[in-house]
This record gives C-alpha cells, structure tokens and sequence, in this order.
C-alpha cells in the first residue's frame, strides 16, 4: 500500500516532528494555512472518519487530547481549531486519517 504519511510514521519521508507517542505522530503541516498547523496521525492507517470503525473511537479521541496539548504547549489556547477533512469535496487530499490543528490567528466562522 502507498500511503505518504505512513511513510512518514515509518521515517522513510521526511517531516517535522511535533509529537510521538506509542499511538500517534503528529508533525507540521508542509503548506501551513496558520502560524501553528500541525497534522497529528494515528499510527494505524485508518482512511477517513467515515471509514472508522467503533474499536477506532478511543484512538479518534485521543488525536483531540493531542491537539489539546500541542495547542497548550504552542500557547494558542486563546482560539484553535480541530478539522478532520472527510472526502474530496471537503479538501481531504490524504487518505490516511489526520486532525488537523490550526491556532495561531483569528478563525471565521461558517469555514469557507
Ligand atoms: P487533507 O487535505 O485534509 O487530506 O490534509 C492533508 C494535509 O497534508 C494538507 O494540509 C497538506 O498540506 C499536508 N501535506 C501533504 N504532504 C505533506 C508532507 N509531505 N508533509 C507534511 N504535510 C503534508
Ligand atoms: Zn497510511
């Protein structure tokens, strides 16, 4: 299977890592949209939200408690959002699932 970020997981592509652990990798996005984006990954290779099974909940929640603390450690807890991009039509372009974590600036709201 080819998958860029289980290439990076695996060090075999390179990234900028923000945080590993036993379950997740996260690392700075390489076309940031804000001052902090960081993508932060499931080890596992899950595709999308849509294709996650309920043994994948406790790792999907997880990804937000990682978030929560990178937010806290880049010190942009005033504001920061967490997006998972399901599908084509919603910008999602890796098909290996990701969070997204964006802070750093002021978000509009509806996202465009
Ligand atoms: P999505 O469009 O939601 O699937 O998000 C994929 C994200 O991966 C995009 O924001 C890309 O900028 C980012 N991306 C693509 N290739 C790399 C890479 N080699 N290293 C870091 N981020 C990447
Ligand atoms: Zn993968």
């Amino acid at each position: 299977m080819n998958c860029l970020f289980c290439d990076i997981i695996a060090g075999r592509k390179p990234a900028r890592k923000v945080f590993e652990d036993d379950r997740v990798f996260a690392f700075e996005d390489i076309r940031p949209h804000a001052p902090t984006h960081v993508l932060i990954v499931p080890r596992r290779h899950i595709i999308d939200l849509k294709n996650a099974a309920p043994e994948d909940a406790e790792i999907i929640g997880y990804l937000h408690l990682v978030a929560a603390k990178v937010a806290r450690d880049r010190s942009v807890e005033d504001g920061y959002r967490t997006v998972f991009n399901v599908g084509p039509k919603a910008g999602q372009s890796v098909f290996h699932l990701h969070l997204h974590l964006l802070g750093g600036r002021v978000f509009h709201w509806p996202p465009g």
